[in-house]
């Protein structure tokens, strides 16, 4: 039996839940009551007891569309999981602007537009809880990663910057930063750097998706995580710089 953390009935919307990190969020905020609207941009299968809406995070159009869907449909919301996100790495001098673009536009500015229509709304009703998806990278870096790890460490920043203008009206802003973690992301290393990446965790293993729905979970929860806002929790069996 899972213990509640009051997610009951709680409306939340999840950025790219179709699959990864995002589609366990929803299984679980499912599992926790929640009524969960997640975004997906191509194919999903749809999850019993959510709304599952196509949509792209880099269009501000669409996304307060998407806001006013969710709103329409489930009722107001109380959670946002800003998960969406992608990389495309290269060699610095290798990386180009649209690879650059590309990942600043969907992990950070992404963030703006799924935030910006929800936002205020929150205020109004002095409740809501923000969790963002940061990275290990946007902490320590990575070889190959210089767009992806500055839109990561960007998503930091924003997050303490929120919480502290949000506090006054009892909305949390909190960002999980995950280590490696098996889903398709991983996909694109190759098996030689994997075992380097393996000899640095102390847990000796990459996390599994659920490891860090459970994180976020706690952070939206208001029961478990009521006095933390403008938090970093790291979910990388042990793996710091
Ligand atoms: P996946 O590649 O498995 O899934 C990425 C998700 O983001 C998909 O649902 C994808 O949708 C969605 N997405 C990507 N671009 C957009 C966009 N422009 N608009 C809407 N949705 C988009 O990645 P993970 O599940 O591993 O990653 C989830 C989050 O966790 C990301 O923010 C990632 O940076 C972060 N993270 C992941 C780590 C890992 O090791 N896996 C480590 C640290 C952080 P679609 O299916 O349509 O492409």
């Amino acid at each position: 039996m899972i213990p509640s953390l009051g997610l009951e009935n709680k409306v939340v919307l999840v950025t790219g839940g179709n699959r990864g990190i995002g589609a366990a969020i929803v299984n679980l905020l499912v599992d926790l009551g929640s009524k969960v609207a997640y975004t997906y941009r191509s194919q999903h299968d749809s999850q019993l007891g959510t709304l599952a809406i196509c949509a792209d995070v880099t269009d501000k159009a669409v996304m307060e569309v998407v806001a006013k869907q969710v709103e329409d449909t489930l009722g107001p919301i109380y959670g946002i999981v800003a998960n969406a996100g992608m990389t495309r790495d290269n060699f610095f001098p290798k990386l180009t602007t649209a690879d650059w673009d590309a990942v600043i536009e969907t992990n950070l500015t992404g963030v703006y537009n799924t935030l910006m229509p929800i936002i205020p709304k929150m205020y109004e009703r002095r409740t809501g809880s923000v969790v963002c998806i940061s990275s290990i990278s946007g902490e320590r870096g990575n070889l190959g990663q210089t767009n992806y790890a500055a839109s990561k460490a960007a998503l930091i920043g924003f997050t303490k910057s929120l919480a502290q203008e949000a506090a006054r009206y009892e909305v949390r802003v909190n960002t999980v930063a995950p280590g490696f973690i098996e889903t398709d992301m991983l996909n694109p290393i190759p098996d030689k750097v994997k075992q380097r990446i393996l000899s640095e965790i102390p847990l000796s293993r990459f996390g599994k998706p659920q490891e860090v729905a459970w994180c976020v979970a706690f952070l939206l929860s208001a029961i478990a995580s009521s006095y933390i806002t403008g938090s970093v929790l790291r979910v990388n069996g042990g793996h710091y710089t």
